[in-house]
Order: structure tokens, then C-alpha cells, then sequence
């Protein structure tokens, strides 16, 4: 007879490892089957590589400013295997953490690819486990297109396999992931070429901030191509690449191609329909607003869900149902409106709520006034690279209620938290104007925009 849990989770990553040590909490016995390293997509090849890198050519930056600040700095090189060891290290640290927490929190865990047998029954490495509740949370992947030559380009999983640093890097991509590392592989010298299908980047973000980022990676250094059609890779005598387009000139002589251009749900090898549950078309697992699947029993969130795909996402959502299914409260849910966000791109973009063409599209253009306020922040006044500055406060009605915020610039991504909170609370701009500024600082904007 099958083994049997009160909640199996199949997938270690942010979701499934929060909604599983919160369900054991309650005193639900259950387990988690991974089916490769503990912590998932945001640990392992996600948030947590991408922020130590994004750390390091902050770091580059500082360098370059330093000067202008009267140090005498002479950089001696940058040594990719480095950073690239330290941050694997960091990386192996957090999965024994991870096993960890889930020892101590009494779940067990299982290492195997899970398959459905039917809608209460799971299989694993050969064995049958059923349970009474079973929450789909295994992820994505990154999309590779049909494109001749494309097996010669990475995704952002190769990415952080590279051992030396490329030198000459081909992104093609619009979202974040591609900004992210364009941004960050310009500021550590590689040179960097975007490969963007339409006019812009980042298309459902504010117009302001991704003109003005688009501006600055312009500046930077960051070549990017707009409106191209990419026709083939194809492997050069040297090894390197060449990149073939049909409306601009080919690139020659590339280390890293790399395939930025969305990512899939991890649903296709699960035999969902064994267990009967429902699937989108690119195969997100379709839910409601409580993750139910249309199988009774059956859970999903996070990537695999394919809906707001970011880890604290997953978490909060993983943990609503768990209170909901183990703690008798009957109405726990994660409520996916006004969730914050940052892009850690060369320079950061914090936002959060309406961008300015959705409050005029959902309230009208009479009922919407916008807050803008421009400037280079203070630091860079003594230094040679002026990135600017932009807050922008999206607001609605009489009361100005306050339904969006986006910034770009230094510490856009630690600010956004704090206003996201006040956001959430419902806060007019009278709430932003009563609040008293700190001084000298970039975020003072926030609450003295006129
Ligand atoms: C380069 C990059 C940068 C990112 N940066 C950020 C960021 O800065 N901030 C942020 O919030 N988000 C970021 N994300 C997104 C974030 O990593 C994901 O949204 C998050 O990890 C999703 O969590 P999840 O639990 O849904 O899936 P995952 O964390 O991906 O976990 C799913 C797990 O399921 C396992 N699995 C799949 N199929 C099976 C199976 N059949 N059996 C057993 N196990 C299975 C997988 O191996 C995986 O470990 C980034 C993502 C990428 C790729």
C-alpha cells in the first residue's frame, strides 16, 4: 500500500519548501520531492547568484567613482573565478540550510523526479506516496527557440556555469533577466549587445523608468538593437559565435550568446493528466484565486502557475495555503494586487502598483495626476558618470490616493519596500506630504514631490 501524507509538495524551491515547513508547523505530515538541488530556481541559478553578481559590478561602479573622490585607485583586473567560487560556495551553504530547516521542521524530503498516478497518488523513484492534499510547485525553465544554431547559445541556468568571464556577450531577450545581466556584464567590461524584438524593454513596466534605463544602458555602453529578427547562430573556425540577423549587420567573434526570452512551467513531464488537472495552453496549471486546481485536492503556485513569477510570490502564496488547509482559516489567500518589485539593473528600478497608462486606462485621464520628480542624486555630484534619478507617483481621485510608485536610481531597490507598505496601508499623497523628510538623501523626493 501507498505511503501516505496529510500534504505532498512536489518541488523544493521558494514555494514549495514555505508552504511545506509552514503545513508541518501545523502538525501535517508531509514531505517534499525534489527533484535537483534544495531551494530551486532562486537559490541555485535565480535571485540569489544574480544578486551576488549584480553586487559585483556595483562594486566595478564604486571603483570608477572612487577616483572622483580623490582615491588613488588603480584596478588591477577583475578575476571572474573568484566571485564565481565565493558565490558557490554561498550558494552550497544555503542548500544545507535548507535541508536543514526542513529536518528540523519535521518534513520529510525526498530526492526524484514525481509523477501522478492518479489525483491522490504521486510516484517516485518507483515507489507510490498518496496524500490528501498535493501541491504542484516545481517551477520553470528557461525557453530556447527554434531558431537554427540556437544549442549554441546558453539561458540564464549556463550563465551562472561560466567559469571565465565572456567578453563578447549577445543577449537576446526584453525582460528582466536580460536587462539584469546586460546591465551587470557591461559594468564588469565584457561588451554587451541586447537583441530586442521590439522598440523596448521590460514592455509592462512605466514608460519612464524603462526610457530612462534604456537611456542610461545606452550611455553606459550597452549596444542595443531594436526590432530585430534574429535568422541563425552559427559556430565560427575560432569557436566563437556569429549571430545572424535579417535587418542588421551579424556579430562576429561572440564567448556567450545567452537566451533571455521568458521561461516555461515545469508541468509537462508531471502526467497531470493521470490526475485529471488542467492546463493553460504554454502549460501553466491553471488555478483560482486560492490555488486551487479544478481537482479537488490538488494545489499550484509560483512559477508553475505562472503568475507573478518571484519568489516571495511563491512563498506568501505557499504559505496562505497552508494556513488555509492546516490552520482552519478558511480565508487565507495571497491577494496579488500591489506587489513590489525591483529590477537590479546599472541603475536599479524599484515599482510598485499602477504604471501611468494603467491608471488612465482604468480610471479615466481627469481622475489621474502623476508626481514626477528628475535629478542626479547628490553622490554623483562630484563624480563623472551622472545616471539620473526618476520618482514617479501615479495617483487617483480627489484624496490622490497613491496606486503607484516607480523609481530609478541608486537604492531604488531598497526604498520601494518601505513605500510599498504605505502603498498597501492605502496612503494619499497628503500621507506622503505630512511625512517629514530625511536630509541629504535620494529619498526625501518621495515625500516632497510638488
Ligand atoms: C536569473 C533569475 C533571476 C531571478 N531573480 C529574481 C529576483 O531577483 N527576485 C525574485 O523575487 N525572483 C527572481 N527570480 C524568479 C524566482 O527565482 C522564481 O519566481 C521562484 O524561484 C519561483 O519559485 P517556485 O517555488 O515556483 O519554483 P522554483 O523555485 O523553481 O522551484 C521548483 C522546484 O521544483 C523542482 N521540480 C520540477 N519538476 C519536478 C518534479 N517533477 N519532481 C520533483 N521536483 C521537481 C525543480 O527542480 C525546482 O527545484 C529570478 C529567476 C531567474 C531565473
Amino acid at each position: 500500500m501507498a505511503k501516505h501524507y496529510d500534504f505532498l509538495v512536489i518541488g523544493g524551491g521558494s514555494g514549495g519548501i514555505a508552504a511545506a515547513k509552514r503545513a508541518a508547523s501545523y502538525g501535517a505530515h508531509t514531505v517534499v520531492i525534489e527533484s535537483g538541488r534544495i531551494g530551486g530556481t532562486c537559490v541555485n541559478v535565480g535571485c540569489v547568484p544574480k544578486k551576488v553578481m549584480w553586487n559585483t559590478s556595483t562594486i566595478a561602479e564604486a571603483l570608477d567613482d572612487a577616483r572622483d573622490y580623490g582615491f588613488d585607485v588603480t584596478v588591477q583586473g577583475f578575476n571572474w573565478p573568484t566571485i564565481k567560487k565565493a558565490r558557490d560556495a554561498y550558494v552550497q551553504r544555503l542548500n544545507d540550510i535548507y535541508h536543514r530547516g526542513l529536518d528540523e521542521a519535521t518534513v520529510d524530503e525526498i530526492t526524484g523526479v514525481a509523477t501522478f498516478s492518479d489525483s491522490h497518488t504521486v510516484s517516485v523513484n518507483g515507489t507510490e506516496l498518496s496524500a490528501s492534499h498535493i501541491l504542484i510547485a516545481t517551477g520553470s525553465t528557461p525557453n530556447v527557440p527554434n531558431v537554427p544554431g540556437a544549442e549554441l547559445g546558453i539561458t540564464s541556468d549556463g550563465f551562472f556555469e561560466l567559469e571565465v568571464q565572456p567578453r563578447r556577450v549577445v543577449i537576446a531577450g526584453a525582460g528582466y533577466i536580460a536587462v539584469e545581466f546586460a546591465g551587470l556584464l557591461n559594468a564588469l567590461g565584457s561588451h554587451v549587445t541586447m537583441l530586442l524584438r521590439k522598440p523596448t524593454f521590460l514592455r509592462e513596466f512605466d514608460t519612464t523608468l524603462r526610457e530612462t534605463l534604456m537611456e542610461q544602458m545606452i550611455e553606459s555602453g550597452v549596444n542595443i538593437l531594436t526590432h530585430v529578427r534574429l535568422e541563425r547562430l552559427q559556430k565560427a573556425a575560432d569557436d566563437s559565435i556569429s549571430v545572424v540577423m535579417g535587418n542588421h549587420a551579424s556579430i562576429d567573434s561572440v564567448d556567450s550568446f545567452i537566451w533571455a526570452i521568458g521561461r516555461s512551467p515545469n508541468s509537462a513531464k508531471l502526467n497531470l493528466n493521470r490526475a485529471g488537472v488542467s492546463v493553460k495552453a504554454g502549460g501553466d496549471v491553471i488555478v483560482d484565486d486560492c490555488q486551487n486546481t479544478n481537482v479537488e485536492g490538488i494545489y499550484a503556485l509560483g512559477d508553475a502557475a505562472g503568475k507573478w513569477m518571484l519568489t516571495p510570490v511563491a512563498i506568501a502564496a505557499g504559505r496562505k495555503l497552508a494556513d488555509r488547509l492546516f490552520d482552519n482559516q478558511a480565508d487565507a489567500k495571497l491577494y496579488y494586487e500591489n506587489i513590489p518589485t525591483v529590477i537590479f539593473s546599472h541603475p536599479p528600478l524599484g515599482t510598485i502598483g499602477m504604471t501611468e497608462d494603467e491608471a488612465y486606462n482604468e480610471y479615466g485621464k481627469d481622475e489621474v495626476k502623476i508626481y514626477q520628480v528628475r535629478f542626479t542624486n547628490m553622490f554623483h555630484a562630484v563624480t563623472k558618470r551622472k545616471p539620473t534619478t526618476v520618482f514617479k507617483l501615479v495617483t487617483v481621485g480627489k484624496n490622490e490616493k497613491v496606486v503607484g510608485c516607480h523609481i530609478i536610481g541608486a537604492q531604488a531597490d531598497e526604498m520601494i519596500q518601505g513605500v510599498a507598505i504605505a502603498i498597501k496601508m492605502g496612503a494619499t499623497k497628503s500621507d506622503f506630504d505630512r511625512t517629514v523628510a530625511i536630509h541629504p538623501t535620494s529619498a526625501e523626493e518621495l515625500v516632497l514631490m510638488r
